[in-house]
């Protein structure tokens, strides 16, 4: 058996919300799917492991983001690579409350449902809550995050050769890093415009300060690949 045929299915990314009483929480998730439309009901896949579990449990209530492309890293990190058991995760991003009293992002999703809890699966590992849809509203036009494109642009696909956008010296080191926490990898031919820092600057000549774009990890638990 080969399971990397299963990297050929197609996913989206999402910010799931939720609460508990007053406490809010978010997480990354790219299990979000339409089950039916009469009624309509979505089904999200949650790690029992996570705060969001705990809250979509005690509260019966979630709601959807869609990301769109156009997501930071640091959004993905932020509530993909970080628990809401350390951190708010919604400390300075943009959100609003649904009808029901959850998080969902105002800026970067395209879109936002809340679902309210009908059943739930066990599957071991993980529970798939499967919501009623309560709410459904289009926030803004542009195309949906997908996970391969997340994964595209996490990679750092090397560019076509673009003299304007990678003025880097010959004699640069251009060498990858990748990060040992979250597996994002520092491209130099991409640098870190997020974060102003230009194509072409080497992992060395990053500032000391400089810290991985997607969980915040410092530059000390980076790895050289290739
Ligand atoms: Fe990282």
């Amino acid at each position: 058996m080969d399971s990397k045929a299963l990297f050929t299915i197609s996913y989206g990314l999402y910010v799931i919300g939720s609460k508990n009483g007053d406490q809010i929480n978010g997480q990354v998730a790219n299990t979000v799917f339409q089950i039916t439309s009469e009624p309509l009901t979505v089904a999200i896949s949650i790690n029992k492991k996570n705060l969001t579990h705990e809250y979509i449990q005690a509260s019966g209530g979630f709601t959807v983001s869609v990301l769109s492309k156009e997501a930071p890293l640091s959004l993905i990190g932020q509530f993909g690579f970080k628990s809401g058991r350390d951190i708010d995760k919604f400390d300075g991003v943009d959100y609003q409350l649904s009808p029901g009293g959850i998080p969902y992002l105002s800026r970067y999703a395209l879109a936002y449902l809340e679902g309210k809890v009908i059943q739930t699966v066990d599957v071991g590992t993980h529970t798939i809550f499967i919501g009623r849809v309560d709410e459904a509203v289009q926030l803004l036009d542009g195309e949906p995050m997908t996970y391969a494109y997340y994964q595209q642009i996490k990679r750092g696909p090397t560019p076509q050769a673009a003299p304007v956008f990678n003025p880097a010296p010959a004699a640069e080191p251009q060498e990858k890093y990748q990060c040992s926490i979250c597996g994002y990898v520092y491209n130099p031919a991409q640098g870190d415009p997020e974060n102003g820092v230009a194509p072409g600057t080497s992992f060395s000549k990053l500032p000391d300060d400089w810290t991985c774009p997607v969980c915040g990890a410092g530059k000390d638990v980076f790895e050289k690949i290739e």
